[in-house]
């Protein structure tokens, strides 16, 4: 049975001399395994088209939980994440993330779209990567049901407290006169602009949620909380995760 599904490809990896198995997160069956005949005698264009970050409109052979490349048309191929070494690894971290996170067979409409809008900002230089990070963390943990407490401290229900800690394993807060340090250990302490850039992430409908801006120390107290959100909640901590930072961290 022949197939036609939207799609970006989120890794590849070789089968042999046969070919290669590309991964593809679909809107209608999730992520899907995708094995691609001849990859190497291949020609230019459906190599191009089959390799990371490639977001195209495939025709797929399907037989049984098997899909066998047909053809695709490119819908955009995000060429620019290879200029920048901190872009590339960090689109594979969010790469690797929807990969292990994303059950097979579910639909997708959200994340798929969430990753495609992101690597569009990342690419352009349009965001900074200080922001995309932990909006496509925090944003794809509410997709997939691991959304965090964000209305109201826990105790005292204060709406919008000055300051605040945010627990990353209770995935609540409490303002700063009701914590009194003994209920968890995995706090981060911030500021109200913290709680309310958290709140824009998990909350805003999806046409607006790359709008919006924030101050260096704000980015930075979300960042550290979101990374740590996202590798609690779902036990792992990815390798791509590991490189990013070491690329941050040497400065290649
Ligand atoms: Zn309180």
């Amino acid at each position: 049975m022949l197939i036609t599904v939207n799609g970006l490809v989120l890794h590849e990896r070789p089968a042999g001399d046969k070919g290669r198995f590309i991964d593809v997160l679909t809107q209608e069956l999730g992520v899907a395994e995708v094995f691609v005949r001849g990859a190497k005698k291949a020609t230019g264009k459906s190599t191009c088209v089959t390799q990371l970050f490639s977001y195209a409109s495939f025709c797929l052979e399907q037989r049984g939980d098997l899909y066998y490349f047909q053809s695709a048309r490119p819908i955009r191929i995000f060429y620019g994440l290879r200029e920048n070494l901190d872009h590339l690894s960090l689109a594979s971290y969010f790469a690797e993330l929807v990969r292990l996170a994303v059950p097979k067979g579910r639909q997708e409409n959200m994340i798929l779209r969430l990753i495609l809008n992101t690597l569009h900002y990342l690419t352009e230089k349009k965001r900074d990567e200080r922001l995309l990070k932990p909006l496509f963390e925090l944003r794809f943990a509410s997709e997939l049901g691991l959304m965090p407490d964000v209305l109201m401290c826990r105790r005292c229900m204060d709406y919008l407290p000055e300051k605040l800690v945010f627990s990353v394993a209770e995935g609540c807060f409490w303002c700063e006169e009701c914590y009194h340090g003994e209920e968890d250990t995995s706090v981060f302490p911030m500021s109200r602009s913290g709680l309310e850039m958290i709140r824009h992430i998990v909350l805003v409908e999806t046409d607006r949620l790359f709008h919006f801006r924030a101050g260096g120390e704000t980015l930075d107290v979300v960042s550290r909380f979101a990374e740590s959100f996202i590798c609690h909640h779902l036990s792992m901590r990815p390798r791509s995760l590991e490189f990013y930072h070491s690329i941050k961290r040497n400065g290649i």
